[in-house]
């Protein structure tokens, strides 16, 4: 039976059933609700001012991609902003050569610029040697303060001003989970926000559900990549997305309550350790909040493998 979109007196048939909010929703009418949550998050968050310089981590993956398109439509005759994208090659064969394929397409059809670099060159290690060492931590662990350090600093390089990353509702959630499953209270309040001595982070899909950036790439033409990191389930983020999947599966809306309960306990939160001033490494000079950041660290412990 065909399902009919029931925004408003829409007849049109529907792509998607919104479960949480209890719409049906047809291509178009789709399409305005995923850019308008990202719209509204953008103001209410004031990701984007006048004359911002903006780099997207570009992974070459469904989630960047459709951000990469989504910000060109939406900014596309905002003359006082600049958008480039920024890509890492982490070394990870089979899997990362063919989404960087990808994100070359994607920046291509375009026209945005894109800057390419990769672990081996700014830390002289791929991933994949780096998971042969057999550490006790995943490799995503690794991976994620080395592509962070990396990131940050081409965008330096390059004169961002604003580095726009693909999170969407679904990896905001997890995190919220993880630091809670650990206690980490500290990071919980970073996942919000970041410190004034980095380039400022912004996340416009933070409130749309993965599974509709998704859909939102298919609208937009955007091929569904096939191949997936082969460490990804080896962390423990992967467990805790099985986990919240099944419960949004069972009780929808469970990550949209999470995420909004997780901003009113922020807000009874007091604001500290934040405003103590971070150090610089005493290796890279990037500012950290040890003698010697964590990137380096993983270098030096590397190194002495
Ligand atoms: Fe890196 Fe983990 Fe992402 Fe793979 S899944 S690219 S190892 S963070
Ligand atoms: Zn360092």
């Amino acid at each position: 039976m065909t399902v009919r979109c029931n925004k408003g007196g829409c007849k049109n048939t529907a792509i998607i059933h919104q479960k949480y909010a209890g719409l049906h929703l047809c291509e178009p009418h789709f399409v305005d609700a995923v850019e308008g949550k990202t719209k509204r998050e953008m103001r209410k968050q004031s990701m984007i001012e006048r004359g911002d310089k903006i780099a997207v981590a570009l992974s070459g993956g469904k989630d960047s991609s459709a951000l990469l398109y989504m910000l060109k439509k939406i900014f596309h005759n905002r003359n006082d902003l600049q958008v480039f994208a920024l890509a890492v090659d982490e070394g990870i064969s089979g899997f990362r050569a063919l989404t960087l394929n990808n994100a070359k397409k994607i920046a291509k059809e375009l026209e945005i610029e894109l800057c390419i670099c990769s672990f081996v060159d700014e830390f002289g290690f791929t991933l994949d040697e780096i998971a042969s060492k057999g550490f006790e931590q995943a490799p995503c662990t690794f991976c994620g303060v080395l592509r962070r350090k990396l990131i940050d600093k081409k965008a330096r390089e390059l004169g961002a001003t604003k580095v726009a990353t693909a999170h969407n509702l679904d990896d905001e959630v997890q995190s919220i989970m993880i630091n809670y499953v650990r206690g980490d209270i500290s990071r919980l309040k970073r996942v919000g926000g970041r410190r004034k001595e980095f380039i400022p982070r912004i996340k416009p899909l933070r409130t749309v559900l993965e599974k509709e950036v998704a859909l939102y790439a298919l609208t937009a033409g955007i091929p569904l990549s096939t191949v997936y990191c082969p460490y990804a389930e080896l962390s423990f983020r992967f467990t805790v997305k099985r986990m919240l999947n099944e419960f949004e599966m069972r009780h929808p809306g469970t990550k949209y309550a999470l995420m909004r309960g997780n901003e009113r306990f922020l807000r009874l939160l007091p604001t500290v350790q934040s405003d103590k001033p971070l150090l610089r490494c005493e290796l890279c000079g990037e500012a950290s909040a040890s003698g010697i950041c964590k990137a380096c660290e993983i270098v030096e412990r590397l190194k002495a493998t």
